[in-house]
């Protein structure tokens, strides 16, 4: 599933009149750009650009098709939960769905920025919510 969504992202795209902001991960080069569009307090739409490796990618275009719909609250658990999977931690309750395929990266250490880098760009964004 990573490589499919490395080869073929889902919501690779700009958004007009959305929040936006990048992320860039020095120790790969990977460079992500995450917009999203709120409606209220829920994500109506969300997409990203950049480039990287195969797993900064599949994370990027898995996150903007897990987040639809969200409040940003249930974004920040989502983000814990997915954080703490990368790290080492279970998902006893599988809230985190599909991105549960990123729990490998707890056996590569180096690559975990990879997998959270759109998530950080996400945060910031989502901080820029009312402050256009
Ligand atoms: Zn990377």
């Amino acid at each position: 599933m990573i490589i499919d969504h490395s080869v073929r992202p889902r919501n690779f795209k700009t958004l007009e009149s959305a929040q936006s902001a990048e992320g860039y991960n020095p120790l790969c080069g990977d460079r992500v750009t995450v917009y999203v569009r709120m409606e209220g307090d829920r994500v109506a739409d969300a997409g990203f650009q950049g480039e990287g490796c195969a797993i900064s990618k599949a994370s990027a275009s898995l996150m903007t098709e897990s987040i639809k719909g969200r409040t940003r609250r249930e974004i920040e658990d989502l983000f814990s939960s997915f954080r703490a999977l990368v790290t080492g931690a279970a998902d006893p309750d599988g809230r985190l769905g599909k991105l549960a395929v990123f729990e490998g990266l707890r056996d590569f250490p180096a690559r975990v920025k990879c997998g959270t880098l759109a998530w950080h760009a996400l945060c910031a964004a989502l901080e820029n919510v009312g402050r256009l």
